[in-house]
């Protein structure tokens, strides 16, 4: 399908990041994985061309481990996106990682169960193009320069955002059991999601930067002593934090790079090995 909007910068999140631009263009996008979780919202912030997809569809209907992944991604690049800014509530699992705090993960592990979490999984696509075997690394999953002005953009909307930690990712829907939470916390990992992963393997697949942002609603069960976390009290410090959190986001998709002068190494994550099809 080919798109006459066009976009440099992609945010995955809630319609909160979108909702109050007043030039949002709606695109519905197709790609070979099937539909993406929304159509794509184009608008301008801070004279940057941004498509933002709302992770779980508006409405919020698709949980975690139904997200098609695999097309939310294709469809951002293919409108143009080159680097993707990924905010995402998580768990604590650390007291000093209370409610409100904001943490830009530096390490990501995967715990998920039953998501295609590869372009290169040796499947044929509906037509026909079957993709070659493809390793990328992720040994360093987030873009350093997109961390960078994620971080930069929080200190200056007076937020201390933590520098680094580990997001593990869970399959989800249900919460960690204490004992599962304690053993996270353990390892020395800081948060814990439902949607970081496959969302920055993905990424890397498709040579995209990827930044993710998460913000802390809730100490997990084995960091906190009450009933274990509730979908209420996460929504309520989700919407206390939303504003805040859309004025980081805009303020680092203004001095992200342009899509044409990216130094990180995202950029050419597959080395040079043939994808076996072309890349949207
Ligand atoms: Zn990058």
């Amino acid at each position: 399908m080919v798109n006459t909007v066009s976009a440099e910068i992609g945010v995955i999140g809630g319609s909160g990041f979108y909702s109050f631009l007043d030039d949002v263009t709606e695109v519905p996008v197709e790609t070979p994985y099937g539909p993406p979780s929304d159509s794509l919202f184009v608008g301008h912030v801070a004279g940057r061309r941004v498509a933002f997809l709302p992770r779980h569809g508006r409405g919020h209907h698709l949980p975690p481990h139904r997200i098609n992944y695999r097309a939310n991604l294709w469809a951002l690049r293919s409108v143009g996106v080159r680097q993707v800014l990924g905010p995402c509530a998580v768990g604590g699992l650390r007291p000093e990682h209370g409610p409100g705090t904001l943490l830009v993960p530096d390490q990501l592990v995967d715990r998920t169960k039953a998501r295609h979490n590869s372009y290169f999984d040796g499947l044929p696509l509906p037509d026909g193009t079957v993709a070659n075997v493809v390793h990328v690394s992720l040994a360093d999953p987030y873009c350093p320069a997109g961390r960078a002005v994620a971080l930069k953009a929080a200190r200056g909307r007076d937020w201390e955002a933590v520098d680094g930690g580990t997001l593990v990712v869970i399959e989800g829907p249900r919460f960690s059991t204490r004992a599962e939470s304690r053993w996270h916390a353990a390892q020395g990992w800081a948060v814990v999601g439902m949607t970081g992963h496959p969302e920055a393997a993905l990424a890397r697949e498709l040579e995209l930067c990827y930044t993710s942002l998460n913000l802390v609603t809730d100490l997990d069960a084995g960091a906190e002593t009450g009933e274990g976390v509730s979908h209420e009290e996460v929504l309520r410090v989700f919407g206390a934090n939303v504003d805040r959190l859309r004025d980081v986001l805009f303020d680092a998709v203004a001095a992200l790079p342009a899509a044409d002068r990216r130094t990180c190494a995202c950029a050419h994550a597959l080395g040079g090995q043939d994808p076996g099809f072309a890349l949207p």
